[in-house]
């Protein structure tokens, strides 16, 4: 089969598409026909190299993905050939205490498909049942290849561990990107006041259609001066920040009393300088987030599927111009996900 794959850690040039070998179907696997997934700022993390990330290579990219049900192993029993499912990418061990108690997301053991193990950006995938979601008829493979990761984080991130209520308010920056777009309209139909920032007058009329009640470029002004002056100087509830260096302290600054602020990455670098007084006096909450519970999946999902929730599309690609898809990740134009499709999709 054909398939995405990094020869080496490195710049754009070590993405290449090309001969695989077809995957192999382990008895609680899974055998997906890929039509379509999303790339996520993690992809050009993992094609850069991190310093806790150790990968055989070549290694397929790709933690989003939907398709159809080609073939299962012996043990699967939730899917059967025909069935349209989507990919959610956090792999545990069922094991540990975390686990035993309830919560994936926390497992000792817990890892990504595409990150950790081989990515979906392929003909072909083999991927345990636990990842796969179904898909309805209605729904296109744009839609259901690209949603899963940013939804179910953003859904996570404000809905259970921001605990976001009704009539609070909340700031999301960058707007435009995956997790931002999908925050953008999670804190909107959780009935919270919606601050956005963003970096283009396009990008800021997006949001707004997404639901943002207001919007800011933050090139032009200081967005923490700008959320203080229109909240009366009390600043907002809640602050979704994944950009790190760069925003932190502004976003610290942005927080009312008792605020909180969640986070579940840093695309622009993930040691950024902070404000320990601020945090202190004004009794702020730093509340870290990574992916979601295979329930928060399903609550989430839901509303993508029956359209409450819609996730954007910058650009759909053929896989053999991912190169072009991590620059576009990278520069970060336009507004929702980069999508890449089999050639023979395409
Ligand atoms: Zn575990």
């Amino acid at each position: 089969m054909q398939a995405v794959k990094i020869t080496e850690h490195g710049g754009t040039d070590v993405i290449e598409y090309g001969e695989y070998p077809d995957p192999e179907v382990g008895r609680d696997e899974v055998l997906v026909d890929v039509k379509a997934g999303a790339l996520n700022h993690l992809d050009v993390w993992v094609r850069r190299g991190l310093p806790t990330l150790s990968l055989e290579m070549p290694h397929v990219p790709g933690s989003d993905a939907a398709g159809i049900v080609e073939d299962v192993g012996p043990d699967v029993s939730r899917f059967e050939p025909g069935d349209r499912v989507a990919l959610t990418a956090g792999v545990n061990c069922g094991d540990c205490e975390f686990c035993r108690h309830g919560d994936p997301t926390l497992c000792v053991n817990f890892h990504l498909i595409g990150e950790h193990v081989t990515g979906v950006h392929s003909e072909y995938a083999a991927v345990p049942e636990d990842n796969l979601i179904p898909v309805p008829e209605r729904v296109d493979w744009i839609t259901a290849g690209s949603s899963t990761l940013v939804f179910q984080t953003a859904w996570r991130m404000l809905i259970d561990r921001a605990d976001l209520e009704a009539g609070e308010s909340v700031l999301v920056l960058g707007a435009s990107g995956g997790v931002g777009h999908a925050a953008v309209q999670i804190a909107d139909y959780a009935g919270a006041e919606v601050y956005a920032t963003g970096s283009t007058e396009e990008k800021l009329e997006h949001a707004r259609e997404y639901g943002a009640d207001h919007a800011v470029n933050y090139e032009q002004r200081d967005f923490a001066e700008w959320v203080r002056e229109k909240t009366g100087k009390r600043g907002v509830d809640v602050v979704v920040d994944y950009v790190g260096a760069g925003t932190w302290r502004d976003s610290i600054k942005s927080l009312a009393k008792n605020g909180r602020l969640v986070t579940c990455g840093g695309t622009a670098g993930g040691n950024p300088k902070t404000d320990i007084p601020r945090i202190f006096w004004n009794q702020l909450n730093i509340i870290g987030s990574t992916m979601g519970t295979p329930g928060q999946v399903d609550d989430v999902m839901e509303l993508v599927w029956d359209g409450t929730f819609e996730p954007a599309t910058r650009e759909v690609l053929p896989m053999s111009e991912t190169a072009r898809a991590h620059e576009i990740v990278e520069g970060r134009d336009g507004f929702g996900k980069v999508v890449v499709r089999p050639d023979s999709e395409y």
